[in-house]
This record gives C-alpha cells, structure tokens and sequence, in this order.
C-alpha cells in the first residue's frame, strides 16, 4: 500500500475548541466549511458533537450532510441561501441563514416560510466582501424584526485584518461595528480565529474559530495565545527509493536542483496530486526520522526527492512527515507563497486516519 496518509488527531481538535471557548468565554461556532478544511466534516463534527455550541458552513449541501449525521446543534449557513429555492430546506431543517444583500430580502418578502428564521444580520464595516453598509444596516435590521418571519436576529460582521498587528484597520471595523449597530439588540459575532487569538475586545456573544481548530496560527509571526494551539493532522509518507549521485547533477524535472556535492538522494510517495504544493521551493523542511531536511528538486505528481546526504542512517523506508507535530504547515506553506488554509483545504488522494 502507497504509505502516504493523514492522520487527524480529534483529541487535538477538542483541546483547540476548547481554547477558543476558554479565551473567550463566548458560544463558539466551529466552522467546518471545506469539509473542515480537509480535514473530514464529518468525523471533525463526532468528535466535537458533546460540546460544540454549534456549526458553520458555507453551504445548504455542507449543513444536511451534518443533520443526516444527526447532529442539532445550530448550523450557520456563512453565506445563507444562493437560490430562494433553498428556503425550504433551511426551515425544515432550523438551519441558520446569514442575510448579506438585497436579493436575499426580495426572497424573503417572497416567501411563505413554515416557520420564523433564525437570521444572522451581516455588516459590511469595512471588508467589502459581503454585508450590508453601514448606512442600510439599521433599516434592514427593522424591517426584518418587524416581518414576522424572524424568530431572532444576530448581529455578524467579518474582520479583514485580524491577523496583522497595528494597521488600524481592526479598530476601525470594531468602531464602525459598534456604531451601525448601535441601539439594535441582540447577540453579536466578530471574530474568527485571530480574533479570537488576538482581540479581546472583539468577541461579541458567537466566536467563529476555523484555521485555530485545525491547530494552526493565522498569524505569520509567534503569537502567545496560538502558541497553545496543537496540530490536527499530520502528513506523513515514505522514503520509497534512495540513490547515489555525484556533484553538479540535475535532480528532478526542469534540473531545478543540481547537487553541489556528491548527494544521496532519497524519493518520498507524496506529491501535488495529494495536495502537497507544486511550488514548494528547494529548502522547504520536512522531517525525516524527526529530523529537519529540504526539499531539493521540482514537486511532481505523486513524488517529492529530498537531500538525504546528512542523515547517513536514514534511507529506504524511513518515516516522512511533510507537516504536523513538529514541523508547522504555516511554515511549509509561507515557502510556497501560501496559507496553512490552503494546503489543508488541497489534501487530495491520501486517506484519512482518524485518532481519537
Ligand atoms: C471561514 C470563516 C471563518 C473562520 O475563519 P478562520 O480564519 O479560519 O478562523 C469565520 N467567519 C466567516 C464568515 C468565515 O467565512
């Protein structure tokens, strides 16, 4: 059997959650859109069903695989309905809609709904992404508590800039949330994973923790709150060929990596059909029997070679590990001009294993 796979650690995930509700002392969403961000939504919401306060995710599709496993907690659709078509479902299923722009109101004039809505309201302060503005916000709020066919409504707007220190951009989305929103009751989310990591003030009454739960920091710099955080899944494969070269030879397609000393040179079974990223330079780390190695050559399909000339007694058949406990995706992908999101989102092909 190819010896590539991830394995999910569920008890890392459930100390993650709990990080975020013990920061914060708020009801946290665990959003597992993406199929929790590579994660496996449904084995990730098992094992969170006894304490999660409740879902989000980005689809009507995503949010009735999780009732079919029967699951009841709330389920937050983060970008509610596309079509007026879904309404049904979202009823019948007491799924929680985020309202973010006018067709979504012409639908709900529309329709005859079996029962009132829990709706999460969405402020546009600043991201200019999704959300209703400033100026239209209260007026939307009203005409929707005043419609009859809202059981409650909550307050949501999304942060651009969390994860960066001192742009001022926080404290403005903060001051225009506190000001669009004022006089208008109800519970109120704001924050997602940095939030949570790195904005005390910015909690509301919902947190929305995603990349935290998967154990990896959103910041690109040391931060001590994310410093508590543990890796969820670890990919790992093998050493599957070793050979001998001499210096000044190519390794790999395009000859990216010439050797500068006579190298062994060793073949791991991953590639960037698993989701391992094509762009991973010459350098990146992975770890070989727990140590730290590069990457030396162009990423293929279903192969990576790796510069195994200092670690005489690894070879054939040793243990890889391309991120997880003790080598951070955030770093593997900031070398490939990415985002741990991405690299967990793209796990492609490899299976699964879960531990408890
Ligand atoms: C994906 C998402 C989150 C989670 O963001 P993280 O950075 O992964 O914590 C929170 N809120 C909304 C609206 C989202 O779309």
């Amino acid at each position: 059997m190819r010896p590539a796979h991830a394995l999910i650690d569920l008890s890392a995930l459930r100390h993650n959650y709990r990080l975020a509700k013990s920061l914060t002392g708020c009801r946290a969403l665990a959003v597992i859109k993406a199929n929790a961000y590579g994660h496996g939504a449904l084995q990730c919401a098992a094992a969170l069903n006894d304490e999660a306060d409740g879902f989000a995710v980005s689809s009507i599709e995503e949010a009735l695989d999780l009732r079919e496993a029967g699951h009841q907690q709330p389920i937050v659709l983060l970008e509610g309905w596309f079509e007026a078509a879904e309404l049904e479902l979202i009823c019948r299923h007491e799924l929680w809609p985020v309202v973010h722009h006018h067709g979504q109101l012409v639908d709900l004039r529309e329709a005859n709904l079996s029962r009132p809505l829990h709706i999460w309201l969405k402020l546009d302060s600043g991201m200019h992404r999704t959300g209703f503005s400033v100026a239209e916000y209260p007026q939307v709020w009203r005409e929707l508590q005043g419609s009859g066919k809202v059981a409650s409504l909550t307050k949501i707007t999304h942060l651009a800039r969390a994860d960066e220190p001192a742009t001022g951009r926080t404290e403005q989305q903060l001051e225009t949330f506190t000001q669009a929103t004022a006089g208008l009751e109800g519970p109120a989310s704001l924050s997602n994973s940095a939030g949570v990591l790195a904005w005390p003030g910015a909690y509301g009454e919902w947190v929305r923790p995603g990349i935290m739960l998967y154990g990896s920091s959103p910041f690109g710099f040391a931060q001590e709150q994310a410093a508590q955080l543990r890796p969820v899944m670890q990919l790992d494969s093998r050493v599957i060929a070793v050979h001998q070269v001499a210096a000044g030879e190519p390794i790999g397609y395009g000859s990216r990596f010439v050797t500068s000393r006579p190298s062994r040179i060793g073949v791991v079974a991953m590639g960037y059909a698993d989701g391992y990223p094509r762009h991973a330079p010459d350098g990146t780390p992975v770890l070989v029997d727990g140590q730290r190695i590069c990457i030396s050559g162009r990423v293929s399909m279903d192969m990576l070679t790796i510069d195994l000339t200092d670690l005489p007694n690894s070879g054939l058949g040793s243990y890889v590990r391309l991120w997880g406990d003790g080598l951070d995706a955030g770093e593997v992908a900031s070398r490939a001009g990415t985002i741990s999101y991405q690299l967990f989102c793209n796990l492609n092909r490899v299976p699964r294993r879960y531990q408890n």
